[in-house]
């Protein structure tokens, strides 16, 4: 043994100590809050609600406990717990009472998410209000944009996307989250927002959005699921990375403000590369699937469902996350305080 260190600069012990003893930071609570990396506040957490038409709905979604479709009062009620657990901001999906081919209730100014968000700013004015903006909830062959023949076109959906955006910015929307995929719908959302005063609202794009198996509950809450065919043509292949990287650069080159990565556990790599390289405001959506697994194996005794959470949680943050998408806002922030 010797005291040299080696060519990579670490430390290979000495005669009296041959080893480093790195477990002498972990022997106390103290000494582990000290020399922690990663710290997860309720400031980082987005809570995600589903609003349908009618009044004194609450209803369970049966593949995600604990998450609810909820009318427009209840979403206002919603807001005002989920404020006073200091959770800043909250992103809605709309069910529509309507579907049809071109997804219309998306950018009606009587639409669902526009009357809730109204409805959300005149009782609980200081949450922040994200929307989630697509077509699936609103199509009624549940794609994200328009559909002929076989294929679902770019460049016409775009235009509808950023037209929903706009009536969710009218309405008093604090940012706009375009979740579809397709190419340009960036850059078509903030022209239309900067064309109509609304150069202030920012938006967030679901940058890197993977094609994943992991949003099956999702689509039971969002009654959104495909009648045919699937996303692959939009979404993203789950082997790619490098293609993450091109498309987070091309939506901050289109006017994205933060940039987001969904899922999150099984693409923490792609968080980690998506921050590195551009340094931007960063999100990651720990999607109903990650959530819904937590949630049964916790309930099957199988595991400390609430440690997982919490480790789950702080993994996203510690992979580079800045803001984590989270059914589990809720309780995560009850065990924080
Ligand atoms: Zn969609």
């Amino acid at each position: 043994m010797s005291n040299e260190k080696t060519t990579t600069g670490f430390y290979t012990g000495t005669e009296t100590e041959p080893f480093r003893r790195l477990r002498r930071l972990r022997m106390t609570d103290a000494f582990r809050a000290m020399v922690r990396e990663t710290e997860l506040t309720t400031k980082d957490l987005i809570y995600p609600l589903f609003v349908v038409p009618g009044s004194k709905v609450r209803r369970e979604v049966t593949s995600m406990p604990g998450v609810y479709q909820l009318s427009i009062d209840e979403v206002v009620r919603e807001c005002a717990e989920v404020k006073s657990f200091g959770i800043p901001a909250i992103i809605l999906f709309g069910i529509p009472s309507h579907k049809d081919e071109v997804g219309s209730e998306a950018y009606d100014e009587e639409g669902i998410v526009q009357l809730a968000i109204r409805a959300i700013k005149r009782d609980v004015p200081e949450m922040v209000v994200i929307t989630d903006v697509c077509l699936c909830e609103y199509t009624s062959h549940g794609h994200c944009g328009i559909v002929r023949g076989n294929e679902i076109v770019n460049d016409e959906s775009i235009e509808l996307l950023a037209k929903e955006a706009l009536t969710h910015a009218q309405a008093g929307a604090d940012m706009v989250a375009p979740s579809d995929m397709f190419d340009g719908r960036v850059k078509a959302i903030r022209m239309v927002l900067d064309e109509n005063s609304f150069h202030n609202i920012p938006i967030m794009s679901y940058a890197a959005k993977y094609s994943s198996g992991f949003y099956g509950p999702f689509r039971d809450a969002a009654e959104s699921a495909p009648k045919f065919g699937d996303r692959r043509s939009h979404q993203m292949d789950p082997a790619n990375s490098d293609e993450a990287l091109r498309e987070v650069e091309q939506d901050i080159l289109e006017g994205a403000d933060i940039v987001m990565v969904k899922p999150a556990l099984p693409y923490l790599d792609i968080v980690r590369r998506v921050k590195d390289r551009f340094q931007m405001p960063t999100a990651a959506y720990n999607v109903s699937g990650e959530y819904s697994m937590v949630k049964a194996a916790g309930r099957n005794g199988w595991i400390d469902e609430g440690r997982v959470m919490m480790e789950v949680l702080t993994s996203i943050k510690r992979a580079g996350a800045d803001l984590i998408l989270t059914y589990f806002a809720k309780d995560a922030a009850k065990a924080l305080r």
